[in-house]
């Protein structure tokens, strides 16, 4: 028989940290299994500006590491691992991973969502270094400098927007002649004299590695086959971000991108509980995912308040 908790948090970002201090406070012993990307999307970032309470800003992974001691220190068991597998069909729900099963009166998805990226040796190795996929996180490092926008999409479209601020320019690329941006933002975006588009193109390189920065891109027009170097100092990808959420197919509602559908953070399984990226693709900022960590701990509170637990036994991580 395997190990009951009254809650299971999977996940280790600012939403899944958040709910394990929230329910480690209120004494439920929250056991959170940290995912294969520990401490999600911030452990890729350098300087973050925007999370309240640091005027200087604080570095990322620095950010993530903070957040994990406090909760330990509430008493949250954090352990390595990837959930291969979930079954929501019956409480207590079960969560395993390749050496264990754990039980949990109620669950916190707080899986995230991942980006997605170009796919290339230079863009892997200069991420945090001039390659990001937030405009929000890192725009404000490019003042008066040229960067690169990659996607057609409204993310890319509202991410140029916003990079015009500090940018001088911001070159999209993107890989049609037609955006999949919404109208609206297409309009804003062509009206707007800081952006220029680069059609049927794509990035085949992005300098420059032994230097750690960027310097310029290699672009191939795909209709021409011609290739050039583009000199900027940044490349925002904005291709798209993917829910971790393959786990919970056919098990709790997705949305057709594959978001889990929540209502609040209730799922459309009592009991089950989700926040973070996982279930937001308007804000996903990483303060808001901590807010919706805090609403799913709370919530996650509440259920079991109203809600007896099936016998537990002893609960050892
Ligand atoms: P989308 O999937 O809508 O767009 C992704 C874009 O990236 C597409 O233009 C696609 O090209 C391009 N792309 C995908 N893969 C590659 C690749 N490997 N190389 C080059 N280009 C690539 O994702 P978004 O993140 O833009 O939007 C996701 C959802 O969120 C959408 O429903 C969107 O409407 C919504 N959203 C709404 C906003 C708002 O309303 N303010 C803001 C942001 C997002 P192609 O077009 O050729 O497929």
């Amino acid at each position: 028989m395997s190990d009951v908790f009254p809650v299971v948090i999977i996940g280790s970002g600012p939403a899944g940290l958040t709910a394990a201090l929230y329910t480690a406070r209120a004494n439920l012993k929250p056991l959170v299994i940290e995912g294969l990307e520990a401490g999600g999307q911030l452990m890729m970032t350098t300087m973050v500006e925007n999370w309240p309470g640091f005027r200087h800003g604080i570095m990322g992974p620095d950010l993530m590491g903070e957040m994990r001691v406090q909760a330990e220190r509430f008493g949250a068991r954090i352990i390595q691992g990837d959930v291969d597998s979930v079954d929501l069909s019956t409480r207590p729900f079960r969560v395993s991973l390749s050496d264990k099963e754990y039980r949990a009166d109620t669950l916190i998805i707080a899986a995230g969502a991942s980006a997605q990226w170009l796919g290339l040796p230079s863009e892997k190795k200069l991420v945090g270094r001039g390659v990001s996929s937030c405009a929000t996180c890192d725009g404000a490092f490019f003042k008066n400098r040229p960067i690169v926008v990659v996607g057609g999409g409204d993310t890319a479209m509202e991410e140029a927007i916003f990079l015009t601020r500090f940018a001088s320019k911001v070159y999209v690329v993107h890989r049609r002649d037609k955006l999949r941006a919404s109208k609206v933002m297409q309009d804003k975006a062509f009206a707007n004299a800081k952006i220029e588009f680069v059609w049927n193109s794509v990035i085949e390189q992005i300098h420059d590695v032994d230097k750690g920065e960027v310097t310029g891109v290699v672009l191939r027009n795909l209709l021409t086959d011609q290739v050039r170097t583009l000199a900027v100092d940044g490349v925002f990808v904005a291709i798209g971000h993917t829910p971790n959420t393959s786990l919970f197919t056919g098990q709790l509602d997705l949305n057709p991108t594959g978001y889990v559908v929540t209502t609040g953070t209730k799922t459309t399984v009592e009991g089950v509980f989700a926040c973070g990226d996982v279930q937001d693709f308007t804000y996903r900022q990483a303060i808001t995912a901590a807010g919706t960590g805090c609403m799913a701990a709370m919530d996650a509170e509440r259920f079991l308040e109203h809600h007896s637990a099936p016998a537990h036994q002893e609960t050892t991580a």
